[in-house]
């Protein structure tokens, strides 16, 4: 069943969209060579909550963290841990979310440690710029897989055939983390539900520098790529509005990433 809010649950979701925002930022300000993805699970934690909200991942199906740590090859759900250390070089995505007075939300950032290589950085901006492809397409009036079309045509324009990981993709999201629509980041456009004011959405592509095929590691969480390569992993929650995409977890509302797509959010 597809969730409907009204206006002021909309206010709502922004509100704890924020608290997600700013746990990310106060996480990306912290990683750097020699940091633990347990020190960084524990500043995101104490950002939602000095911020009266919960962390939606920590309980989530016995999840352990507030934040997801996937480093390198790890493309989602990596598992926080006191005595994993970032190095130079790596790649980190942390995935975060909050809940505030009943409403969820989900955002994610991949970040370089140190100086990255070329090939790291082309990756995580063919990520991010997908991500905002397909939020340019959270408009009224479109198709659920203008969304997914969208973040497909975006990876697939670059020389570099990166893979995009099947299967894993995006959700509604309200009162729970997790909702109906799924949202694939591929497909034919103009299908699936109607997008209409109140929708809301994750959206979040998973992008693999080699073969997008994943294994889960017997953790029960940890998925990573088959050959080892390098994924990226990139998410905003998004709400369709009358007024246009509102970016609940960005700070600005999406403005500036929704900019090149000649796109305007709510404000
Ligand atoms: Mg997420
Ligand atoms: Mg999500």
């Amino acid at each position: 069943m597809i969730q409907i809010k009204t206006a002021h649950e909309i206010e709502l979701m922004r509100a704890s969209g924020l608290v997600t925002a700013g746990a990310l930022k106060a996480v990306r300000a912290a990683v750097r060579p020699g940091v633990t993805t347990g020190e960084l699970d524990a500043i995101a934690e104490d950002h939602i909550r000095s911020a009266g909200a919960v962390p939606n991942f920590l309980g989530y199906h016995g999840f352990t963290g507030t934040i997801c740590a996937s480093i390198n090859d790890e493309v989602v759900h990596g598992i926080p841990n006191p005595d994993r250390t970032l190095a130079e070089g790596d790649n980190i995505s942390i995935d975060c979310g909050a809940i505030l007075q009943g409403w969820h939300s989900d955002s994610a950032i991949t970040v370089s440690v140190g100086t990255p290589s070329a090939a790291d950085v082309a990756l995580l901006e063919v990520t991010e710029r997908s991500m905002w492809a397909g939020l340019a397409k959270a408009v009224a009036g479109g198709r659920l897989t203008d969304i997914s079309h969208a973040v497909e045509e975006s990876i697939t324009a670059h020389e570099h055939r990166y893979g995009i990981v099947d299967h894993y993709g995006g959700h509604g999201i309200g009162t729970e983390m997790h909702q109906d629509p799924h949202v694939l980041n591929y497909g034919r456009q103009g299908r699936g539900p109607k997008l209409v004011p109140g929708l809301a959405l994750a959206i979040e592509p998973m992008v693999t520098v080699g073969d997008p095929a994943t294994v889960e590691l017997d953790d029960g969480w940890t998925v990573v790529t088959k050959d080892g390569s390098r994924a990226a992993h990139f998410e905003h929650s998004v709400a369709i509005t009358p007024e246009g995409p509102w970016v609940l977890t960005a700070e600005d509302g999406g403005l500036a990433g929704l900019a090149p797509f000649g796109v305007t959010p709510r404000s």
